[in-house]
């Protein structure tokens, strides 16, 4: 046991300083729309291919502009996708607003993007969390493959923090950019600080703007998505589940293979450059 939970530690405390993994000696590897596939992620993990095309809830409290800006990052990341994924459904769903500060609040059926006006138990200066469930997948050896995560949700922090849909107001934080972030963390990108040319850098301040993933993103994205597809082709094996977490009906998993226990992650996008992860309620890295 204690050696599968230092791999997940492991893989937890690579993700906030990923270096992206480039490679600068080496021959630039072209994938079909023009990105370095060398550029891999630090942390291998994927949506629950059950939850996938999301069909996201929509918070009714949020603007038209808002909701507009909404589609077009969810068509962004689509874009992004070199594998033919279908992430998302082209319908969304308005729904009731949930604000709760029990994260538990927020294990339903849906994969929601909700507007918080009370902010109990995360970081004031966080814009804006994603919080999910998720599994290790785990070879033989205890060597972590990938992990599955289930149960997210995107929240935005309004009690301490304002939003623009407007790119002139640079007073506030622009909504879309903040979005691409937590949709990339939602399809399992962590965050890489090597770099700005990322949607994925750990901090935003008002005024900046990037609404569209970059190469480094889609790479990851790539290698996400790639490391579920390799398996599955490999072993025959889907994975299955729900918003409760991953079942195996009818089928088992290849022997030698088996999950880790469900973890309970939040991972925030922050004003002021700290990267902060909690699992199971525990902060598990903070770095500036
Ligand atoms: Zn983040």
């Amino acid at each position: 046991m204690k050696g599968i939970w230092g791999a997940v530690l492991l893989a937890l405390l690579v993700g906030c300083g990923s270096k992206g993994g480039g490679s600068s000696s080496d021959a630039v590897k072209k994938a079909g729309p023009g990105f370095n596939i060398d550029e891999k992620p630090a942390e291998v993990q994927f949506l629950l291919p059950d939850l996938l095309p999301i069909k996201y809830h929509i918070a009714e409290d949020f603007s038209e502009d808002e909701v507009d800006g909404i589609m077009d990052v969810k068509q962004s990341w689509q874009a992004a996708d070199a594998l033919g994924v279908k992430f998302f459904d082209k319908n969304i769903l308005i729904d009731e607003n949930i604000d709760e500060n029990d994260d538990r609040a927020y294990q339903d059926t849906t994969v929601g993007i909700y507007l918080r006006r009370s902010w109990e138990n995360h970081p004031s200066n966080a814009l804006a969390v994603t919080i999910y469930q998720k599994k290790g997948l785990f070879d033989d050896d205890g060597k972590l493959i990938s992990s599955v995560m289930f149960n997210p949700d995107i929240l935005f922090n309004y009690k301490d923090h304002e939003f623009t849909t407007d790119p002139a107001n640079v007073s506030a934080t622009d909504f879309q950019s903040v979005l691409v972030h937590e949709m990339g963390h939602l399809l399992g990108l962590q965050h890489v600080q090597s770099t700005k040319e990322t949607v994925m850098f750990p901090s935003i301040s008002p005024g900046e703007i990037l609404r569209e993933p970059q190469e480094i993103d889609k790479s990851h994205l790539y290698h996400n998505y790639k490391a579920y597809q390799d398996f599955s082709r490999e072993y025959g094996y889907m994975v299955s589940g729900n918003q409760k977490g991953i079942v195996t009906q009818g089928t088992s998993l290849p022997s030698g293979f088996r999950f880790g226990k469900t973890e309970n992650v939040a991972i925030y996008l922050m004003k002021d450059g700290t990267c902060v992860h909690k699992v199971n309620g525990k902060v598990v890295k903070v770095e500036r």
